[in-house]
């Protein structure tokens, strides 16, 4: 399969670890929109949100526990936004399931 998370999951495309869980791992976004961009996703191949399977809830939550334990320890006191586009109406690029957490500037509403 040519998913660019999963090759990035197996080592074989190169990226900036955050944090590297048992299921969950998070690294830098290649193109950031935000001072702190960093994408966090399920090491197995979920293609979205909308994909969630029954067996799937565990990992979903240990990605959002993540999100939230790196706000904390990147010092995000001033804020973040989690966001997880799903599908081409709502801007998804890339097809493996994924939470941005982007902080470091004010975040407009609506998003564009
Ligand atoms: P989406 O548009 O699907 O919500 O988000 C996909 C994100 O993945 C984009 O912000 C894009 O910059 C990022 N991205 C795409 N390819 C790569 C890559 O090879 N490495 C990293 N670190 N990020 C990538
Ligand atoms: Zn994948």
């Amino acid at each position: 399969m040519d998913c660019v998370f999963c090759g990035i999951v197996a080592g074989r495309v190169p990226s900036t670890t955050v944090r590297d869980e048992d299921d969950v791992l998070a690294f830098r976004d290649i193109r950031p929109v935000a001072p702190t961009h960093v994408l966090i996703i399920p090491k197995r191949h979920i293609p979205s949100l909308a994909d969630v399977g029954p067996d799937d809830w565990p990992v979903v939550f240990r990605a959002l526990r993540v999100a939230k334990e790196l706000a904390e320890s990147l010092n995000l006191r001033a804020g973040y936004r989690i966001v997880a586009n799903v599908g081409p109406e709502g801007g998804q690029t890339v097809g493996h399931l994924h939470w941005h957490l982007l902080a470091g500037r004010p975040m407009g509403w609506p998003p564009g």
